[in-house]
């Protein structure tokens, strides 16, 4: 196709220097993957962990290798790149693409050792310590017979996610610099701190962003494009008790430990994550700490709807009264505080996003799959800010936990996709 300057775009198909995508991004993940970079919700600090710094430095040098000139690293451990356009396409909108550094703290990231499993043979990988990738349980493995694909060693989680995003952005990148004849307009690379603890926007420099939409490539299975996430809450829950000898306890003691266990037990099980799927939200509990004194839980609550999501507001206040007039003297407060919101509405208002997206998935050989999150991402929050953030896969499957793999045929398309992506644009 011809643009108005007669050049020509180009879009990497399926086959198109497969190998070299191939080889570049599993050597690439393979040493990020090493880097131990897990996020702590606990910390007030920013970054939440300085170890993920060290994955920043060496992205950073690797991005200067490139040729890459404008490079920052900010305090709070965000690498952000600038590229300028090629020739004839300094007026096509910037973009940005977006991934994170960290790993999710529900599972270790420390020590990760990586193993590859060429020629996959469509069975059952058995790792250390019991973990078992078993296509029964994970039918996605079934597509990849015949391929590499890449797990933990089964006692820590792998960090695909969002390691398999960096890898693929970065791919894309060396590409570009040694192919500068492949058209694209001014775009900016972004790898943020603190996605997995819900702070990986709150020190991003936004002022100094010249993308009016971005992409996050943090999604999972191959030709996935996510415009929607939930709605997202967290709740903390504060009881107070009254401490008395047990010995001389009788009604006198209220016991903050019972008092949170009888919270948590009337919680309505049919609306827990393990309980819902598709379009239903729920209750979590994530964390809960107790003595006879004080006692504390925190659960987050999701809804693609907002109105479900007040629902359950509601309703944890609700429980909290029931349990206080269960306790006499004991005390229960709930406060709620907002994490994102869905980010469709805002999304749907600028429909060329997703087109440029889909045509770009296109391109590189599969059939766009239209998703909605259960979850959230630094997009959702990007998009609330102003600067519309739809998700892109990765490749990344079984996030969060010691099964998750990914397989390296799917870093390589979410590279040229990447690519490809830069490309559609030139020619709007
Ligand atoms: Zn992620």
């Amino acid at each position: 196709m011809l643009n108005e300057n007669g050049a020509e775009h180009k879009a990497l198909g399926m086959q198109d220097k497969s190998s070299w995508f191939e080889n570049d991004v599993r050597e690439r993940f393979l040493r990020y993957v090493q880097i131990w970079t897990t996020s702590d919700r606990h910390s007030k600090t920013k970054p939440s962990s300085q170890n993920q710094f060290e994955l920043a430095r060496l992205l950073m040098s690797e991005l200067g290798g490139f040729g890459v000139q404008d490079i920052t690293l900010t305090e709070a451990c965000y690498v952000i790149a600038r590229i300028p356009a090629t020739a004839g396409h300094e007026n096509v909108p910037s973009v940005g693409f977006l991934a994170h550094l960290d790993t999710a703290p529900d599972e270790s990231g420390e020590n990760v050792k990586p193993r590859v499993h060429e020629n996959y043979n469509g069975g059952v990988i058995e790792l250390e310590q019991g973990t078992r990738l078993d296509p029964e349980e994970y039918p996605a493995l079934r597509n990849y017979e015949g391929q590499t694909i890449i797990s933990s060693d089964g006692t820590t989680l792998l960090g695909a996610d969002n390691k398999a995003g960096i890898s693929a952005i970065m791919t894309a990148l060396r590409y570009i610099y040694e192919n500068p004849e492949y058209p694209h307009g001014p775009f900016e690379v972004v790898f943020t701190s603190d996605e997995e603890v819900g702070r990986g926007t709150e020190d991003l420099p936004l002022a100094d962003l010249n993308s009016e939409f971005c992409y996050t490539i943090d999604g999972g299975s191959e030709g996935t494009i996510e415009y929607e996430c939930f709605n997202a809450y967290s709740a903390t829950v504060k009881f107070t008790g009254h401490v008395i000898h047990p010995g001389t306890a009788r009604g006198r003691l209220v016991n903050a430990v019972t008092m949170s266990g009888t919270f948590l037990s009337m919680l309505p099980r049919n609306e827990s994550p393990e309980a819902t799927d598709g379009r239903f939200g729920f209750y979590c509990p994530v964390e809960a700490r107790a003595d006879f004194g004080s006692a504390e839980l925190h659960l987050i609550l999701r809804d693609f709807e907002m109105s479900e999501l007040e629902r359950r507001v509601a309703f944890l206040h609700t429980l909290a009264r029931s349990v206080e007039q269960s306790f006499p003297g004991g005390k229960v407060e709930v406060e709620i505080s907002a994490q994102y919101l869905n980010m469709r509405t805002a999304i749907e208002q600028r429909p060329e996003i997703i087109e440029a997206a889909a045509n770009a998935v296109r391109s590189t050989g599969m059939e766009p799959v239209f998703h909605s999150i259960r979850g959230g991402t630094d997009g959702a929050r990007l998009t609330e800010m102003g600067v519309p953030t739809p998700n892109i896969f990765c490749g990344a499957q079984n996030m969060h936990g010691r099964q998750e793999w990914v397989a390296v045929r799917s870093m390589a398309r979410a590279a040229k996709t990447v690519v490809n992506i830069l490309s559609e644009l030139c020619k709007r």
